[in-house]
């Protein structure tokens, strides 16, 4: 019998799944592990010994590793400086690795393929080193990806000197939507080297994958084709409970954080579409002034609100302001998923993270974007201008939404005739993202050839 489920076990292909200490980065690869473990491949989710604790929702039959960083005891916020911790990790990040696959290979668990967040490209050299599979996981959308593609090959130059920009397959772009990172080079320069480094090997990774389907960034996924042979698209990545219900058991797996159920009980009193849903994700923080605006902005707008402010970002509520009330209820965090699937929602103010765009696409929820930094400035002109699936709020000329500004957003997207065409767009890029992770659909093919010739390479 044992017999048997050694043999068993061999014939699976072995995943690790290198996944970067990030809420809007394990999310999504999660997920397509998940995937990747219904189409029979057997997975080890790796990440940094100082996040383990964070990763109590993952799904029981996975193993867990961790690497280390060269700082186990808290990770980044205990380097020098940004380029330091860089440094240290990329060095230390490869070594780990490495023993970790030679460990795992001595065991008879070899490891048939390395599938890593882009952020670790140091990754592939060592899963080449080892002559293992390397496969690269873009969390971010093409159209990002394919900017910092174009600065690494020094096609972009930095800083910007330019007010508009035309690049190969993508619309046109002002200064305002390319990524913040591009903006803020002089002062932080380390944030782009970052960046851009995703791209510094991945004309060496045998699968280029990414958290997006072919119908929404089509001419971009025919360009990069052409340059990056094995680029495809497998997203979106969303539990399947939250869209085709494909895997009953397909549970939100993701970062451990506290949940708040009380929000569903109170969007479950509220009527159909009427409640306006407002997050800035896992990481960003605004200023003091920004809270204020909005605090006052959704509590004067003629509908309810659910606001997550995260515990770190409570104390710049305006002093006094209702936590709970009728009219509306901040919670630290809640399950986006859940809460967007919600009948009672009826838009959502996002600073459109890549997670979050797809999340309320494929749900069918219009936005209203109001982008921070990094990629959210790129994806807000995607959601306004292209996909037309919401608004951007205008900021000023300190770069705040006043009030007055977003109240008038809440009713062009809730009451205005504008209004109903974005909804009916939202409605047809969800059909589309059902149709593209759906049996024969275009990911889902995509999934079915990078796993097939998983099992090939394992023959
Ligand atoms: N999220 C959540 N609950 C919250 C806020 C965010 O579950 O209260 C999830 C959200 O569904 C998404 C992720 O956290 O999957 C955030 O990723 P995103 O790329 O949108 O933004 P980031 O946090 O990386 O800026």
């Amino acid at each position: 019998m044992r017999e048997m489920e050694e043999k068993n076990m061999a014939r699976r292909a072995h995943c690790l799944v290198l996944a970067y200490p990030l809420q809007g980065h394990i999310n999504p690869i999660l997920q397509f592990s998940k995937l990747l473990e219904h189409q029979g491949s057997r997975i080890t989710l790796v990440t940094y010994r100082f996040y383990q604790n964070n990763l109590q929702r993952v799904p029981p039959s996975f193993a867990i590793e961790t690497i280390s960083d060269g700082f186990d005891q808290g990770g980044p916020i205990h380097a020098e400086s940004h380029k330091a911790y860089m440094d240290r990790s990329t060095q230390v990040g490869s070594e780990s690795l490495a023993e970790l696959l030679e460990k795992l290979g001595q065991s008879k668990n070899h490891v048939d393929c390395v599938i890593y967040d882009s952020f670790f490209p140091w990754a592939l050299d060592v899963a080449k080193s080892f002559g293992i599979m390397g496969a690269v996981f873009l969390t971010q959308n093409m159209t990002v990806n394919s900017i910092y593609y174009h600065v690494h090959l020094g096609k972009l130059q930095v800083p910007l000197t330019e007010h508009e920009f035309s690049l190969p397959s993508l619309p046109k772009l002002q200064l305002e939507d390319m990524p913040s990172f591009l903006l803020t080079y002089v002062e932080h320069p380390y944030y782009l080297d970052f960046f851009v480094d995703q791209f510094s090997n991945i004309d060496k990774a045998d699968w280029v994958l990414c958290n997006t389907f072919y119908e929404l960034d089509k001419e971009v996924a025919n360009w990069i084709t052409k340059i990056w042979p094995k680029f495809r698209n497998i997203g979106p990545n969303i539990p399947s409970m939250f869209l085709d219900k494909r895997h009953e058991d397909d549970k939100d797996y993701g970062v451990a954080q506290f949940e708040s159920e009380e929000c569903i009980e109170w969007l479950n009193d509220k009527p159909k579409g009427s409640v306006v849903y407002v997050s800035f994700g896992s990481i960003a923080m605004l200023g003091g002034e920004q809270m204020e605006e909005l605090a006052y902005g959704l509590n004067e707008c003629s509908n309810y609100f659910l606001w997550v402010v995260r515990a770190s970002e409570e104390i710049k509520l305006p002093r006094g302001f209702e936590k709970k009330s009728e009219k509306g209820l901040i919670v630290t965090w809640c399950s986006q998923l859940k809460v967007l699937a919600h009948e009672a929602i009826g838009c959502f103010v996002t600073h459109c993270g890549w997670n979050s765009t797809l999340e309320t696409l494929c749900i069918g929820v219009p936005t209203i974007a109001i982008p921070h930094w990094s990629d959210q400035t790129t994806n807000a002109k995607l959601m306004a201008d292209v996909w037309k699936i919401g608004i951007r709020a205008q900021t000023n000329e300190k770069k705040i939404v006043r009030r007055e500004t977003l109240k008038q957003c809440i009713r062009d997207v809730m009451e205005s005739e504008e209004g109903k065409v974005i909804k009916s767009n939202v409605i047809q890029w969800k059909t589309l993202a059902l149709k593209a992770i759906g049996e024969g659909g275009s990911s889902y093919q995509n999934i079915i050839e990078f796993t097939n010739n998983l099992f090939c390479s394992q023959a």
